[in-house]
């Protein structure tokens, strides 16, 4: 049974969910099925993956009731602008087939385009939750500076910061910044994108508990209070992924997993402070 969050808006989320990014965008619905099937009830997708429709498509033939999904997508870097935030989630929307959607965040903050203005952007995808069309708003790759600002100057806090983290880039300046906040912390590529699956430290653990290297990579997630969306085309792979609440790891298994934190040299994504892709 996968443990739910709850967020500081008092919505809930299941702490493990299914990532969807780099998935073939004509594999997406087959694969989203497979993972709902699989038993997956939270979904993460984003604008830029360009996978909505097949999303909505895996969501639509699934049957299973809309109340038992938690969705999230994120702005595209190309739309911050407010009146693009509104255009570009009532798409979102008719992408996913939904009238509602449960988490919509700024996929990355920009610091260094729209002016340095990620402010009103923020306010524009909170203004969306006014509207009832969505039910909870947050942020991703924002660094302690970001969530200051936007949390000053609106009073708005977010509900998650989804952030790289993983055991060879723990993030935990930004993960502590975003928890004293009362912001949840989402960790996007949880396995280092496989980076971490040949490790021979975690490999040790893993044997110890006779599970795979993913699983005890997501259960020391679990244990520190993130949530996971890990990803993977793979239907035997989805079920090892959701397979993490049978067991647990030690005290002294989670120190050893924190030691393989290399800093800044462990992160795979680009810095948020320069990152200024736009499509
Ligand atoms: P992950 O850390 O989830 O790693 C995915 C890789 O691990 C894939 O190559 C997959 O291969 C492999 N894998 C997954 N499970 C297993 C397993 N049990 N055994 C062996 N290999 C496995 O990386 P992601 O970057 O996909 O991160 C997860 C999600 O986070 C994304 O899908 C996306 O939703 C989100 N994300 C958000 C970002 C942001 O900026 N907000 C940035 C990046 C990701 P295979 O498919 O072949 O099994």
């Amino acid at each position: 049974m996968v443990p739910m969050i709850t967020l500081n808006d008092q919505s809930t989320l299941p702490q493990l969910g299914f990532g969807t990014a780099l998935i073939p965008l004509d594999q997406t619905a087959d694969v989203v099925g497979q993972a709902l099937q699989a038993g997956y009830r939270h979904i993460d997708t984003g604008q830029l993956y360009g996978n909505e429709q097949g999303v909505g498509t895996a969501i639509a033939a699934s049957g299973i009731p809309r109340e038992e999904l938690y969705v999230t997508s994120k702005l595209s870097t190309g739309d911050h602008r407010p009146d693009d935030v509104r255009r570009s989630f009532d798409k979102t929307l008719e992408r996913l087939g939904l009238d509602r959607l449960d988490f919509f965040l700024i996929h990355w903050p920009l610091p260094t385009r729209y002016d340095g203005d990620y402010v009103s952007t923020w306010k524009a995808v909170t203004d969306l939750v006014a509207d009832g069309r969505l039910r909870t708003a947050g942020v991703s790759n924002f660094e302690p500076a970001h969530l200051d600002r936007v949390i000053a100057d609106t009073g708005l806090v977010p509900a998650v910061n989804q952030i790289e983290a993983h055991p060879y880039f723990a993030n935990d300046t930004v993960r502590e910044a975003s928890r004293r906040h009362g912001i949840a912390v989402e960790a996007w590529g949880p396995l280092g994108q496989g980076a971490v699956l040949g490790n021979e430290l975690l490999g040790k653990i893993a044997a110890a508990h006779g599970k795979t290297i993913s699983q005890v990579t997501l259960r020391w997630h679990i244990q520190r209070g993130d949530v996971v969306f890990p990803k993977t085309t793979s239907r035997k792979r989805m079920e090892e992924n959701l397979d993490l609440f049978g067991f647990s790891l030690s005290a002294e298994e989670v120190e050893a997993i924190n030691s393989l934190d290399q800093g800044e040299a462990g992160r795979r994504g680009p810095h948020p402070d320069t990152f200024d892709y736009v499509p």
